[in-house]
């Protein structure tokens, strides 16, 4: 097809927006690929939406091609099924709930397991039927509370969500596997640069999931990996235990008056000069912090004890993570006052257990090691508390935070940090969904099989965003040959009438080849038609100008640069052999 730049819906804008922070934002902004409506909520014009469609169509081949069935399903869908699974209340404020005329709930799917599992519960009911594995592009909608650099969070987004049934559990890993390899296939055709993480299941609850994400600075996700090939996101990396101790012979826990020693640090200095016959770490104290949780549906907030080394901090998002789907909060001031026995800065698990506050350690707080910590009273601390004996955690937790150069958990050796966009998630999901709608197949014997679900997740329009943050320069976007709006971008450079006419019957033979030709029709001087070029980013640019004289026009390479001189003769095969 031959698209004109002069009747295209298209204005390139000179300056960034205001509100943008990252590179694809900017870009494809500037570019007129999409414009924002409302915070997180942007139209696709012309150009973005050829993008859009270009990813759309990769996904779909790719899950065609593992046997996967495309249904669509409505985005307005009832509260019930989403009452049934516990998402209604589980989501919060993060999902856009309406009623409509009769008073009746309705939400905005902001992802669908509810009603693949109730479809496949509708259609199907034998052993023989399954598995199967259905998929759909579709927009999503949740209230983010941090909408963020343009498409890449969106409040409204296209994704791509698969859900797999199967009988058995071998069944589902093989699901899973596949899946797997369809978003390997799909990620490198989109020519990404991504890793692929073990991930916590967050609200979903579950087993196995694993998060792809495209590796870029601007990133919200950090993920760390190893030399040995280990690659975890932060919320998912868990701590080797020290093997447990004998606590026999371990001296006796001393309480001490330790004026003024409100910090790890402070505490630190104090004891070190208290003349107690050693020296003392940070990593030697235990800090204790309060935090408040709240299970979904419940009304009251609980009390929580977080010990970790006093060498490290707690980590809120791992912390988030280990807690999910129960909300959590820091302790404020009028939570302390109401309970006098948390005397800030000295908490030791002595009034906790004293209290009733469930209490929860870092796994390198295992039985046999002794702490420094408070001891429930202002300007006194605890030397030598011995876990196992002088208190009983009520259970480990994954809270505190991961630093660079701590050892793997799988021996892999020492991680390193680095920042990552989720661009897909595969989740075992298990039979959490299938229990909630009694999905049963009739099995063999005639006794009902539970059906065990895999639910993976593609962010098709967040890839359009994450693509351009892996693929531009400082003149505009790059985009791979898989995605691009147009394969070749041909820019009349000059206004006599053989230029004019030499361009319009190259970019009429390009068309019969079977390319799609934007072709710079416009009164525009080259240098605008030139900026215009680098800036949408289509990867084959064609330059018809005084060089037609001699019959010759110029190619540029977009990624790389590189011009060649290309005689007019040869242009339709070269460029429909590079297309
Ligand atoms: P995130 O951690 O980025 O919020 P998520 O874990 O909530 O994502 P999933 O529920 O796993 O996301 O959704 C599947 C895919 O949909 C994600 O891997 C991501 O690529 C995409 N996605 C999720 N939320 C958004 C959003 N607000 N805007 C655009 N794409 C999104
Ligand atoms: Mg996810």
């Amino acid at each position: 097809m031959l698209t004109r730049m002069s009747s295209l819906f298209l204005r390139t804008l000179r300056e960034d927006p205001a509100d943008a922070e990252v590179p694809s934002h900017k870009l494809l902004a500037r570019a007129g690929y999409v414009r924002r409506v409302a915070p997180g909520i942007y139209s696709w014009l012309p150009l973005g939406l050829r993008v859009l469609r270009a990813v759309e169509q990769v996904v779909r081949e790719e899950m065609d091609a593992i046997g996967a069935q495309e249904i669509h399903f409505p985005a307005l869908l009832p509260r019930e099924p989403y009452e049934a699974t516990g998402r209604w209340t589980e989501y919060g404020p993060n999902i856009f709930r309406l009623k409509d005329r009769k008073n009746a709930d309705y939400l905005l799917g902001p992802t669908h397991e509810e009603l693949f599992a109730l479809t496949v519960k509708g259609e199907y009911s034998s052993y023989k039927d399954y598995p199967v594995t259905l998929y759909q592009i579709q927009t999503k909608y949740r209230d983010e509370a941090r909408p963020r650099a343009g498409i890449l969070r969106g409040r409204e987004f296209v994704m791509k969500d698969s859900y797999s049934f199967d009988l058995t559990d071998e069944g589902l890993s093989e699901s899973y596997a596949k899946h797997r390899a369809a978003y390997q296939r799909i990620f490198d055709r989109l020519g990404l640069e991504y890793v692929i993480v073990s991930a916590t299941s967050g609200a979903m609850g579950g087993s196995a999931s694993e998060e792809f994400l495209a590796i870029a600075p601007t990133g919200e996700d950090t993920f760390v990996q190893s030399p040995g090939g280990y690659a975890a996101n932060v919320e998912a990396v868990t701590t080797t235990a020290p093997p447990a101790r004998d606590v026999d012979g371990l001296p006796a826990a001393q309480a001490h008056h330790t004026p003024n020693t409100p910090t790890i640090e402070t505490l630190v200095d104090f004891l070190n000069g208290a003349g107690l016959g050693r020296t003392f770490t940070a990593a030697e104290t235990l800090k204790n912090v309060l935090v408040k949780t709240k299970t979904p549906g419940a009304t009251e907030w609980t009390l929580l004890g977080v010990g970790v080394p006093g060498d490290r901090e707690v980590d809120m998002k791992r912390l988030e993570a280990a807690l999910s789907p129960a909300e959590v909060a820091l302790l404020d001031e009028a939570d302390f006052a109401r309970h006098p026995f948390l005397v800030k800065g000295y908490i030791g698990p002595g009034a906790l257990a004293a209290n009733g506050v469930r209490y929860v350690v870092d796994p390198r707080i295992v039985p046999g090691t002794a702490w420094v910590t408070g001891a429930d009273k202002a300007d006194h601390h605890v030397v030598d508390l011995v876990c196992g004996r002088d208190f009983t955690p009520d259970a480990t937790i994954e809270a505190a935070e991961v630093r660079e150069g701590d050892p793997a958990p799988d021996g892999s050796g020492p991680l390193s940090a680095a920042r990552g966009i989720e661009i897909g998630h595969v989740f075992q999901l298990g039979r959490k969904y299938a229990d909630a709608m009694q999905l049963d197949a009739l099995g063999p014997d005639s006794k009902p099989i539970r059906i065990t679900m895999g639910s993976y997740g593609v962010g098709v329009s967040r890839l359009v965003a994450v693509i351009a943050e892996q693929s531009h320069d400082e003149h505009g976007l790059v985009w791979p040959k898989e995605v691009t709006p147009f394969d070749v971008h041909l820019v009349i450079a000059g206004k006599s009438e053989e230029i004019v006419a030499g361009a319009e019957q190259l970019a009429a033979e390009l068309d019969a080849a079977g390319l799609q030709v934007l072709l710079d029709d416009r009164k525009a001087s080259p240098g605008v038609k030139f900026a215009d070029a680098e800036l949408i980013g289509v990867p084959t640019i064609v330059v018809a100008g005084r060089g037609l004289a001699s019959g010759t026009i110029e190619v540029k390479d977009r990624r790389s640069g590189e011009r060649t001189e290309v005689p007019l003769a040869d242009a339709v095969a070269q460029l429909s052999g590079r297309g």
